[in-house]
């Protein structure tokens, strides 16, 4: 039998948290969030390849599982569930982004899967078909799937895009361990919330996000209480000239935006000389 050896190459981008205001706890357990996410210019590489004799995937980050419960095999094998068909496919991560660092990583490679997989077949889904996919691989991969400056609403299913975040250039520094999303938010406490009230996704959609004054994010607490090296990354990026810093997500990972890449690039280069940090020189994907 002639086996038809097809090759995709994906680029998957972390994200970063702007505004984080965890606005209640659910009956279910899960947390109601309101969220300005943006993705950023650090990838991960997915190669896919069509049709070898059996599935397998490698990655060459040894905290990212290389079986059936990666993300991105997860959802190759949703879409191929949902399409009927039967496909072996070898899926090769290389891994940019940290691993369990708030930055989506996991999912960002799973909705890099099923956009992939979907333009390479030919677009047998529609974009809504494509979004409840996701919905069901996680709470982020829809946002990685609209791809575009979202408020994200309730546990990440309801969006809605923001075009009005202006470009920047961002460092981020991951303190070197690794933070488990689940164990902050059992630590978390409503009691704990410092971010602006803006409770509805049209309000905050349809003012100018302010750097200065709104980059927030109610999980930094819970996280820096057990690892007070996340403030001193934050101390430290404001003192390279950072307009704002901040935890993204869970954390560990902060980021420092810098209206001009010039200046980024020079906290970038002092930041590098840290040991223990890993320091990425991005631009914020307005
Ligand atoms: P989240 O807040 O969604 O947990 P994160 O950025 O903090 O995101 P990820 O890097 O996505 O964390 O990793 C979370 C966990 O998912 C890790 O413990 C990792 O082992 C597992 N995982 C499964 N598949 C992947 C993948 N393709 N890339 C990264 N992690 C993966």
């Amino acid at each position: 039998m002639k086996v038809n050896m097809r090759q995709m190459k994906l680029l998957a981008p972390a994200k970063v948290n702007l505004f984080l205001n965890v606005v209640g706890k659910r009956p279910d357990g899960y947390h109601d969030l309101l969220s300005l996410m943006s993705c950023v210019s650090l990838y991960d590489v997915l190669t896919v390849t069509f049709g070898p004799p059996y599935s397998s995937v490698v990655c060459s980050h040894k905290d990212v599982p290389e079986d059936d419960t990666n993300l991105a095999a997860k959802a190759a094998a949703l879409f191929l569930r949902r399409l009927g068909k039967k496909v072996h496919l070898k899926i090769k991560i290389d891994k940019s982004i940290p691993v369990a660092a708030g930055l989506g990583g996991g999912s960002s490679d799973a909705a890099a899967m099923l956009t992939g997989m979907n333009s390479n077949l030919n677009f047998p889904f529609s974009k809504s078909q494509l979004m409840s996919m996701a919905e069901e691989l996680g709470a982020d991969v829809p946002f990685f799937i609209i791809s575009k400056p979202c408020i994200a609403q309730g546990i990440g299913y309801k969006l809605k895009v923001c075009n009005n975040l202006d470009p920047m250039s961002v460092v981020l520094v991951n303190p070197g361990f690794e933070v488990s999303t689940a164990e902050v938010y059992r630590k978390f406490k409503l009691s704990l919330t410092k971010c602006k009230k803006v409770y509805n996704l049209s309000t905050f959609a349809d003012r100018e996000f302010n750097v200065l004054e709104d980059l927030c994010n109610d999980l930094e607490t819970v996280t820096i209480n057990d690892f007070p090296e996340i403030e001193t990354v934050k101390e430290e990026l404001l003192k390279q000239g950072a307009a704002g810093a901040l935890m993204s997500g869970s954390g560990p990972t902060v980021f420092g935006l810098f209206f001009k890449r010039a200046e980024a690039k020079k906290a970038f280069n002092e930041l590098s000389k840290k040991e223990g940090w890993k320091t990425y020189l991005a631009e914020l994907l307005v």
